[in-house]
């Protein structure tokens, strides 16, 4: 029965943290180094009673988490989660299935096939794409662009699963100048390397440039030789545009950067770790900003940001089913076929043994509804628009990702991010900004997290969990004012 007691001591801390949410400070009141202080200690030799253990780790740790999952965390892009999506992580875990095979659990494979479909669905994208469940969205990225680098090779003659990138032809990689820095480390680990991008200029506001795009690749065409490709007349071309710039929450012109890739024979994959969500939103405008995204080859989201499941969980979508399963097959002679030819979760993302990760997606999804992940986004975006129109009236604040709001009406930001920053002469602003930002997160009410935006020192605020309401909304918009006001004196 050691099992039963350290699971209802764990219940019971879990009980305890998720009630201290409502009041706690939103920050961690230890560093690491002090955390380490108090747990640190030689491998015991000896066994422990595992109750003892919970408790001791709670003791050690709990002034060592930061509450990401408070309705007053705005930091990164960090979303909270849901009861059900909780709750059926948890169970994942208790049932400790490996998703990888059908056959190891038909379970987690018919709910993985059914969120795949639901996610899809939601942000409308393509109903034959296949679908992978990673950690994030970076490794949502290299699974997408390991497919796109085994198609567009394959076209040119090449099979890189054979034959690898030594001796490869060269493949094109153009990317917007305000991409993530995931997207970087993906193409590092495919081979690719960061030095071969061609960066696309954007448009000041996080958006990818399609003049500077068409310009990149007609230029790159008109340098090609037949002598660089083997077999074929064009190079080997990966654009990747952005559905989310993380400071602005912007969204590049997905459409014409889509047909402008197509013209010139590219694979375009669309970095949408929470920009792709504004498909599901019942806003025109905010759907708009997502138009022309179905006609991308792949996408990267995430599950644990706007859809609020629990760390974690990205999707890696893929228009080209066969490309996907031939860049992420792993074949094993002592896999078992299942008999109904489910899918084998294995074949899509890089890892093989993993846990059921989509347990949690289907229950998010299942929980809300359409409607409900049409208002979780609606009401994020909205509060966004509600701190941003604050805060542009704040003396010596600017908003740098706002535009007026309709019949002067306040600022409209894209979506759920809140870019902002104090203005003061000279480097006076940098230091203002990172001493409010620092000021406002050490208070404990709120958090929120420091950027640099074109060279310049900023803060954003990003409206992310469920359980935000105006009231938090607007409890951080005091505390930054105040925060201004003593920083400024
Ligand atoms: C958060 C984010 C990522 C990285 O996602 P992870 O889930 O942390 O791997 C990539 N791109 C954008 C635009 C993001 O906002």
């Amino acid at each position: 029965m050691t099992l039963r007691a350290a699971l209802r001591g764990a219940t019971r801390h879990a009980d305890a943290w998720l009630a201290s949410l409502a009041h706690r400070p939103v920050r961690p009141g230890l560093s690491a180094a002090e955390v380490l202080a108090r747990l640190d200690g030689p491998f015991p030799a000896a066994p422990s009673d595992p109750v003892a253990v919970i408790d001791a780790l709670v003791e050690a740790v709990g002034g060592g988490l930061t509450a990401t999952g408070s309705p007053r965390f705005f930091g990164y892009v960090v979303g909270g989660t849901l009861p059900a999506a909780l709750a059926a992580d948890l169970l994942a875990v208790v049932w400790d299935q490996n998703a990888a095979l059908a056959s190891l659990s038909p379970a987690a494979s018919a709910v993985e096939q059914i969120a795949g479909r639901w996610v899809r669905q939601a942000l409308g994208l393509p109903a034959t794409a296949s679908v992978g469940f990673t950690t994030g969205t970076q490794m949502a990225h290299v699974t997408a662009l390991a497919a796109a680098r085994h198609r567009v090779l394959a076209e040119v003659g090449w099979d890189v699963g054979a034959d690898g990138l030594t001796g490869a032809p060269p493949v094109r990689v153009l990317a917007g100048a305000d991409r993530h820095t995931t997207v970087d480390a993906a193409l590092r680990l495919l081979g690719f390397g960061s030095r071969g991008i061609h960066t696309v200029a954007g448009d000041g506001r996080g958006r990818m440039c399609p003049d500077a795009l068409r310009a990149t690749l007609d230029t790159l065409a008109a340098t090609d030789t037949p002598t660089r490709t083997v077999g074929a007349r064009r190079v080997p071309t990966i654009v990747i545009a952005q559905a989310g710039e993380i400071n602005t929450g912007a969204v590049d012109p997905l459409g014409q950067i889509c047909a402008l890739g197509h013209a010139h024979g590219a694979w375009v994959h669309v970095d949408g770790a929470f920009g792709l969500w504004a498909a599901t939103s019942g806003s025109a405008r905010r759907r708009a900003l997502v138009e022309g995204a179905a006609d991308a080859d792949s996408w990267a989201t995430d599950g644990h940001k706007w859809l609020n499941v629990p760390y974690d969980c990205g999707i890696a979508i893929v228009a080209d089913r066969a490309a996907h399963r031939r860049a992420m097959v792993a074949p094993a002679d002592y896999f078992p076929p299942d008999p109904g030819g489910a899918l084998d979760p294995v074949d899509w993302t890089p890892e093989f043994s993993r846990r059921a990760r989509t347990f949690a997606v289907y229950a998010a999804l299942r929980s809300l509804g359409q409607d409900g992940l049409r208002d979780l986004v609606d009401r994020c975006c909205e509060l966004a628009g509600h701190a941003a129109s604050r805060l542009a009236g704040l003396p010596g604040v600017r908003v740098l990702n706002a535009t007026p709001g309709p019949a002067g009406h306040g600022v409209v930001v894209p979506l759920n991010q809140v870019l902002l920053r104090v203005e003061a002469p000279g480097g006076e602003g940098d230091r203002l900004t990172r001493a409010v930002t620092a000021a406002v997160t050490a208070g404990g009410d709120a958090y929120l997290t420091g950027t640099v935006w074109q060279g310049r020192a900023a803060m954003r605020l990003s409206v992310s969990n469920w359980s935000t309401t105006r009231a938090e909304v607007d409890l951080a918009v005091d505390v930054i004012a105040a925060a201004v006001g003593t920083a400024r004196r």
